[in-house]
């Protein structure tokens, strides 16, 4: 990367940059082959439309992500220093102190029965998860959860219709193909399994 202060180098750098990637066939799908070419016009169609909608999305994530760490920066801040006595913990604390409680166990229960155990994308009943669609870190902070009143909300933070079986693969895995893998693990909602389940549908995620 050239001084970003030499406009003309910059200029030439990012010119480079895209000859190379015409080269390697970049914006075109498998093998340097438009998406015309390898699906047929309908089916290339729907896919443009899909990755189209995937990036808005991920941007968007990614500015509600950003938010959250500000948030999660200010709430968390006390645990740099002495701790004080009204520490209430960053976020991170209280999603364990959630995930890990006997409520939580009974909701994970009540939605692996629901789904029959089974990953709700793939059917493998080999290590399912379940996921929290509307997550709960979004909960925490639109609810204003914190570890003292947290169950009061049960309704909330374990409503059966906002669980979702999913096997590792789908779910957790590092892959770079998984639900969080792709998402990132803060700010996810329904909105994200339902486009995350069409790039599945529409064989994006690849195995
Ligand atoms: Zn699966
Ligand atoms: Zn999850």
């Amino acid at each position: 990367m050239p001084n970003p202060k030499d406009p003309k180098k910059l200029q030439e750098y990012k010119e480079k940059q895209r000859q190379n990637a015409l080269r390697q066939g970049f914006g075109k799908g498998r093998k340097g082959k438009s998406f015309e070419e390898l699906y047929g016009e309908t089916r290339a169609k729907e896919l443009k439309k899909c990755c189209s909608t995937a990036s808005r999305k991920a941007a968007e994530f990614l500015r509600q992500n950003s938010m959250l760490t500000e948030w999660n920066k200010k709430i968390g801040k006390s645990k740099v220093g002495k701790p004080r006595p009204h520490w209430k913990g960053g976020v991170s604390s209280l999603v364990s102190l959630i995930t890990q409680s006997v409520e939580c166990e009974v909701w994970r229960e009540e939605v692996l029965r629901k789904y029959n155990k089974r990953c709700y994308l793939c059917g493998s009943k080999h290590r399912v998860q379940v996921h929290h669609l509307h997550s709960l870190s979004l909960l925490i902070q639109e609810q204003s959860i914190t570890k003292d009143n947290w169950r009061q909300f049960c309704g909330v933070l374990f409503d059966p219709e906002n669980g979702m079986v999913l096997c590792y693969k789908h779910h957790n895995r590092n892959n770079g193909i998984s639900l969080h893998s792709v998402f990132g693990r803060i700010g996810i909602t329904k909105e994200h399994f339902l486009l995350y389940e069409r790039m599945y549908q529409k064989g994006l995620l690849g195995e």
